[in-house]
């Protein structure tokens, strides 16, 4: 059996992977805020390196798998600069950290929880994204702090799947053995989307987000795709970003994806010599 590592452990998505993974037998370290094995704020990078080296340790020094969930949501009244340091820096920085001990693993999985806001949220600041990817966390949360939640939450999820889709392909991921991939759930029940802190106002709106299914999904559905990502029935999704969200990206955006490419030459030869 399995040392597996789950974020955002105490509730919603987190909380029902921790579940999936455990009943299977194997050992689950989850970290939280409260509640949970492992207490850690990851919206701090003190914070991020505690968690990091208690997981290690509670590991052995060997982790198979890691599923970040952490994450405050849109609708809460969560100012956005938290916004960027929990969901993008609080799983970057986090996965990062356990990089030795996955490797350690010898074939090991990380798995981010991006969102379909990234591609059927409108206006999302690209500004946002650019400076989570490229600058430095203070940057990147003054800019979402600026912005608000609203905004900056498709931001760090777009941002999240990006950086999974760049650093997955590099030798220190995928050629140490580790697959690097996100899951993009669309509008789930959890206190993430129905909790107290939810503004009733906002909250409305989703009534209106269109799902083909007609339906929102279960926490325990994102938790399968979670387990396939961990589990050796995906061994060839590498910087995979797996829309969960029954059907709403379809609807939204039928033939954006996959798209076309026209590279040009210096493309072909950097990808091809
Ligand atoms: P949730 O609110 O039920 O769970 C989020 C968890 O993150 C909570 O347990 C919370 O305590 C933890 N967390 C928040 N701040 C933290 C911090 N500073 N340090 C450590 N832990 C912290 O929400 P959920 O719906 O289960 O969301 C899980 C993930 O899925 C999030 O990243 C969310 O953005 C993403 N997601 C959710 C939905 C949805 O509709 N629910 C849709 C797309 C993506």
């Amino acid at each position: 059996m399995a040392n597996f590592v789950v974020t955002g452990a105490r509730s919603g998505i987190g909380a029902a992977t921790t579940r999936r993974l455990a009943e299977a037998g194997n050992t689950v370290v989850g970290v939280d805020i409260a509640d949970v094995d492992v207490t850690a704020d990851l919206s701090t990078a003190e914070g991020r390196a505690a968690a990091v080296a208690a997981v290690t340790e509670a590991c052995g020094g060997i982790v198979h798998g890691v599923v970040c969930c952490a994450g405050l949501g849109s609708l809460s009244p969560h100012p956005g600069g938290k916004m960027v340091a929990v969901n993008y820096y609080g799983a970057v920085d986090f996965l990062t950290g356990l990089r030795p001990a996955l490797g350690r693993a010898g074939s090991a999985s990380a798995v981010v929880i991006s969102s379909s806001s990234t591609t059927t949220q409108p206006g999302i600041p690209e500004d946002l994204v650019t400076a989570c990817l490229e600058g430095t966390e203070d940057e990147a949360t003054a800019l979402g702090e600026s912005l608000g939640a609203l905004l900056a939450y498709p931001a760090t999820k777009l941002a999240l799947a990006w950086w999974v889709r760049r650093e997955a392909v590099q030798a220190n991921w995928i050629g140490e053995g580790i697959r690097l991939n996100a899951i993009a759930p669309g509008m789930i029940d959890t206190p993430m989307t129905s909790g107290a802190d939810v503004n009733p106002d906002l909250a409305k709106a989703l009534d209106y987000y269109p799902v083909p299914m007609g339906r929102r999904g279960r926490p325990e559905e994102i938790a399968a795709v979670a387990d396939f990502l961990l589990g050796p029935g995906s061994s060839l999704l590498c910087g995979s970003v797996l829309f969960a969200d029954g059907g709403t990206d379809a609807v939204c955006r039928p033939t954006d994806w996959p798209a076309a490419w026209t590279p040009s030459n210096e493309e072909l030869a950097r990808l091809f010599s």
